[in-house]
């Protein structure tokens, strides 16, 4: 075998895994379908601004031993997420916190906020919170959620509240203090240079080749290695033969404006039904960046179909069980191991999916 390792993908996941095996003397090659590497954190330079092509990303850990790996390859600006909330002509600061609720109710302290999410909360009488409606009710009330979340989720997943799985709006911090800080993790910034030039740090010294589609090539590809790293769908790596997982899609739309600051933040989220879209991003704000020019790309989520780029897994109780299926399937592999987002069909922010790779580097590389 010329390698030792195939690694399918070159995003984080597989860039991790290839810059671990190639420190202990392994033999890589990394093959991606698409023309660039750093999968869905990749970012473009456009007149001095990074933008990032498949949605912002901002890094955030509260593993000392995740940050402590990345900062090895970049340096990380101080960039503070502290996304907007445009609701009709209504600007709400989030996470929800005290600015939030002040704003909302004209209110200034935090037992007046308290009060008035319980009373609401009273009203509802909901004990178990089965659904992703009735957790964010019984989190923040009914205010807050006809007005922040109900419109933004259901744009996001094209999915009523009540078929979506609680965990997912577990991921925003309620906090009764005046801080904006969206994260609640120790670390968090931007890459300094951008995610690609991270990306191409982990790669440096590994062979990879763009626009090779494994799943088209597999047979010769396969004769190449000794194991394959596999970071693509793992339904489809399986030509869906036990059915399709879903996945949510997104699209942008991105233009150059002749102004220097169009909105003021990186993050708008557009929370009510009727815009189409859910956020406008502002990439230069990520970097505070005073080029002349702004780019700016509005997000517009789909439900994924095949031929699509799959960004969100769907982890609903359907999917999660036809997953299990598959990774029964994955699991009795003896040379491919699925590791990533689309590999493991798991909501994972970047810290994750990096920690995985330590993970399996060390299970598997020693
Ligand atoms: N969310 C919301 N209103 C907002 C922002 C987020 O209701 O203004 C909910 C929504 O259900 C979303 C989830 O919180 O799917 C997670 O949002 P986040 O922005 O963390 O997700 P990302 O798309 O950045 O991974």
């Amino acid at each position: 075998m010329k390698y030792d390792y195939l690694i399918v993908g070159a995003g984080l996941f597989g860039a991790v895994f290839a810059r671990e095996a190639k420190d202990r003397g392994k033999k890589c090659l990394v093959v991606e379908r698409r023309d660039h590497i750093a999968g869905n954190v990749y970012c473009e330079e456009v007149h001095g601004i990074q933008v990032h092509r498949y949605g912002a990303h901002i890094f955030h850990t509260s593993d000392r031993r995740v940050w402590d790996y990345v900062c090895r390859f970049a340096e990380f600006n101080n960039y503070v997420n502290s996304p907007i909330a445009r609701y009709k002509d209504e600007l709400y600061n989030l996470p929800f916190n005290m600015n939030t609720f002040s704003k909302m109710w004209n209110i200034a302290t935090p037992a007046q906020a308290q009060e008035i999410i319980a009373s609401q909360i009273a009203d509802l009488g909901i004990m178990m919170p089965k659904n992703l409606e009735e957790q964010a009710l019984s989190l923040v009330g009914r205010d807050v959620y006809e007005k922040l979340i109900k419109g933004y989720t259901e744009k996001q997943w094209g999915r009523d509240c009540r078929d979506l799985p609680a965990f997912i709006i577990k991921r925003l911090p309620l906090r009764f203090t005046y801080d904006n800080n969206y994260f609640n993790d120790r670390y968090q910034g931007i890459p300094i240079g951008g995610y690609t030039e991270l990306v191409e740090k982990l790669l440096a010294g590994t062979e990879v080749r763009l626009k090779v589609d494994y799943l088209k090539n597999r047979q010769e590809l396969d004769g190449l290695a000794d194991k394959i790293i596999y970071t693509g769908m793992i339904d489809q790596f399986y030509d869906y033969a036990l059915g399709v997982l879903q996945y949510r899609s997104v699209r942008f739309e991105t233009e150059e404006l002749e102004m220097e600051n169009y909105q003021g933040n990186a993050v708008v989220n557009y929370t009510e039904r009727e815009v189409p879209f859910t956020r406008i991003i502002e990439h230069k704000h990520f970097e505070f960046g005073k080029q002349p020019t702004t780019i700016i790309s509005r997000e517009y989520s789909s439900e994924w179909k095949k031929g699509d780029e799959p960004y969100y897994p769907v982890n609903d109780d359907r999917n999660n069980a036809l997953y299990a299926q598959y990774r029964e399937r994955a699991e009795k592999e003896a040379r491919v191991i699925f590791g990533g987002r689309l590999g493991g069909y798991k909501y994972y922010d970047m810290d994750k999916v990096i920690a995985a790779a330590l993970e399996l580097c060390g299970t598997e590389l020693g």
